[in-house]
């Protein structure tokens, strides 16, 4: 009876999960007709109490993404995942999604701006949504990440780099973006690997050895200049270690430290 029971509740969820993704995909084709209606009208705005005057040029297209955000979803499942993303309530989405097999699965179109950044600042852009394509990794945030889906990421970062002319720099994780707020991806990441393929910035391990520090070096400024929001100089330096010395996160920097940050300052 009690197996039963579980079939039963088993096959409503499926079934249940099945519809979800009905909606979703019907919400998704009426929010990209009305995107494009709204395209095709120039609001006739007003600059002071006069009018602005209104003649289309017929030469345009889509604006192209320069940012990649790399997260991991928190999450059990890509399973779960799909479903975050899918539900209207929940007002969050990504681009793409990695799962532990190396499966990738695309949620939006590169060109539209989805909700995977929220609040955040990398060097002088504030809205890190509207210039940027999420990658969401299925990863609980304790586990390491699968050979399978670095290998996945890999590939997608080769192909949207290159369809969209992105600079290596431009591939940072939300924990970068959003220091304080967010600790995505979590120390596990292989931002090294990374670096070692072409996406992301890394520092010269063998000069780390030798390096002497400029008298008065000022690792405010380069944390800032590496693209990190420095309001709060202690969020942004646990933000940093959490990237680039994983083993040893916290919110004060080391000698080692401020040596990694010189030696990234030379790599931009
Ligand atoms: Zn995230």
């Amino acid at each position: 009876m009690k197996y039963l029971k579980l079939l039963v509740v088993l096959f409503l969820f499926a079934a249940c999960s099945k519809n979800i993704y009905k909606i979703s995909k019907k919400e998704y084709h009426k929010e990209a007709k009305k995107l494009g209606k709204s395209l095709s009208k120039i609001p006739q705005d007003t600059l002071g109490n006069k009018l602005i005057k209104v003649i289309k040029s017929q030469n345009f297209n889509l604006r192209k993404p320069n940012l990649i955000v790399i997260h991991h979803t928190a999450q059990d499942s890509c399973k779960q995942t799909y479903r975050t993303f899918a539900l209207k309530r929940t007002q969050v989405s990504s681009h793409y999604v990695i799962c532990d097999d190396g499966s990738v699965t695309q949620m939006l179109n590169d060109l539209v701006r989805g909700w995977h950044a929220g609040e955040g600042r990398w060097g002088k852009n504030t809205d890190i949504n509207s210039v940027s394509i999420g990658i969401e990794l299925d990863n609980n945030g304790k586990e390491p990440f699968s050979e399978a889906q670095t290998t996945s990421l890999l590939l997608l970062l080769e192909k949207l780099t290159k369809k969209y002319k992105i600079p290596y720099q431009n591939i940072v994780g939300h924990a970068d973006i959003a220091p304080g707020r967010k600790v995505d991806p979590s120390g596990l990441f292989p931002w090294k690997k990374l670096a070692d393929n072409g996406f992301g910035i890394w520092f010269d391990k063998e000069k780390l050895k030798t390096v002497v520090l400029p008298l008065g070096f000022n690792a405010r400024f380069a944390l800032k200049f590496i693209g990190y929001n420095t309001d709060n100089l202690e969020n942004a330096i646990y933000s940093f270690k959490l990237r680039f010395n994983s083993e040893e996160v916290s919110e004060t920097l080391s000698e080692k430290d401020k040596k990694i940050l010189f030696l990234l300052m030379d790599k931009i």
